[in-house]
């Protein structure tokens, strides 16, 4: 079995004990998978790693894809189909981790903590005064989610402790019971969404659908002042776009984990004092990521045993 780059935990111990394993910190493009690509059986991939028919192609015996993420937006679903690759993704165990992240973005982008982070070490703070380095107010106010799926969820019970109240949209409605216990009020339309929420957080997979939802049009259509969260995938915003909003408005800033073409980042963000960047690491608590290989090591484990695969995406 083939292990692209390298885990944290025990899951290349457990996989070592009933397989032959190869690994490359260099993933795909690295020299041992070219060698052993035409005999692997199973494979741990990174969101890095492009799994397209060509790949495929090069692992005529591949039987298991486990994705070390729960986005899936790197692997062909229907390639991997219709050659019978089973895929696996990590849902769950990185919930809480990423929302965690989200939350502090959304907190950092409000109150300005990066960027004061920077004035404080330049030397630049002369004294306090009731007008500086005002920022936007986050308890009390409105958040909307954009998917209130389980990181979305996870992001809802959070606001609910700083008194935030929750809008959320997504293509199916939630059961108004699950609507109740996450305190989360449905919009229907994205626009609507926009227009009420004085911050929006990003939490949908990217799909051909929700490629650049984010774009010059919605973002003018979010309320002078507000904040965007993007924790979820890079190309769901167009950046240049959100670097025009935070310029010329209605933005008041920005807290961003993902970007259109990682690990580059548009010239015209890395420019602006108002976004808060991290540079995707959004799962990065050390047990969340040894969790996320250990799934990845048992759904690969259990199809290459005969079994059902724990957690498997199967394409919509
Ligand atoms: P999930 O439980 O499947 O939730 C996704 C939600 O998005 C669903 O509720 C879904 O509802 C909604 N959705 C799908 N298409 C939509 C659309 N076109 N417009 C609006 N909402 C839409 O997934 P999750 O576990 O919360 O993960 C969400 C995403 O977070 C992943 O796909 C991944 O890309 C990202 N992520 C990033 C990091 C990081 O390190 N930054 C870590 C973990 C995950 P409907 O189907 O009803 O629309």
């Amino acid at each position: 079995m083939f292990v692209s780059g390298t885990l944290p935990g025990d899951a290349l111990v457990r996989l070592a004990a009933k397989h032959e394993v190869v690994q490359d910190e260099l993933g795909i493009a690295g020299d041992a998978f070219a060698a052993a690509s035409d005999r692997i059986k199973g494979m741990l991939a990174l969101l890095t790693d492009r799994i397209d028919d060509a790949l495929l192609a090069r692992c005529p015996h591949l039987r298991v894809l486990a994705n070390v993420a729960v986005g899936v937006d790197n692997v062909d679903l229907a390639a991997c189909a219709a050659r019978n690759v089973v895929v696996t993704n990590t849902p769950d165990v990185l919930t809480e981790a990423t929302a965690d992240l989200a939350f502090g973005l959304l907190l950092a982008a409000a109150r300005r903590i990066a960027e004061g982070d920077r004035f404080v070490r330049a030397g630049r703070w002369t004294g306090w005064t009731p007008t500086f380095f005002l920022g936007a107010r986050v308890h009390g106010s409105t958040l909307g989610l954009v998917g209130l799926g389980r990181i979305g969820g996870a992001m809802a019970r959070r606001a609910r402790g700083f008194g935030i109240h929750v809008l959320y949209n997504q293509r199916r409605r939630l059961p108004e019971p699950l609507e109740r216990a996450l305190g989360a009020t449905w919009v229907p339309s994205l626009d609507e969404l926009c227009a009420a929420s004085d911050a929006i957080s990003i939490h949908c997979p990217l799909t051909t659908e929700t490629r650049h939802l984010f774009d010059a049009a919605r973002l003018a259509k979010m309320r002078l002042g507000s904040i965007l969260v993007n924790t979820a995938r890079g190309p769901i915003v167009d950046e240049a776009a959100l670097a025009a909003a935070l310029e010329r408005g209605p933005l008041f800033a920005a807290g961003l984990d993902v970007y259109e073409g990682e690990p580059a980042v548009h010239a015209a963000l890395l420019a602006r004092e108002n976004v808060v960047m991290a540079p995707h690491i959004g799962s990065a608590d050390g047990p969340t990521r040894a969790a996320m290989a250990g799934l990845a090591a048992d759904n690969v484990l259990a199809v290459l045993a005969g079994d059902p695969p724990l957690t498997r995406v199967v394409a919509k």
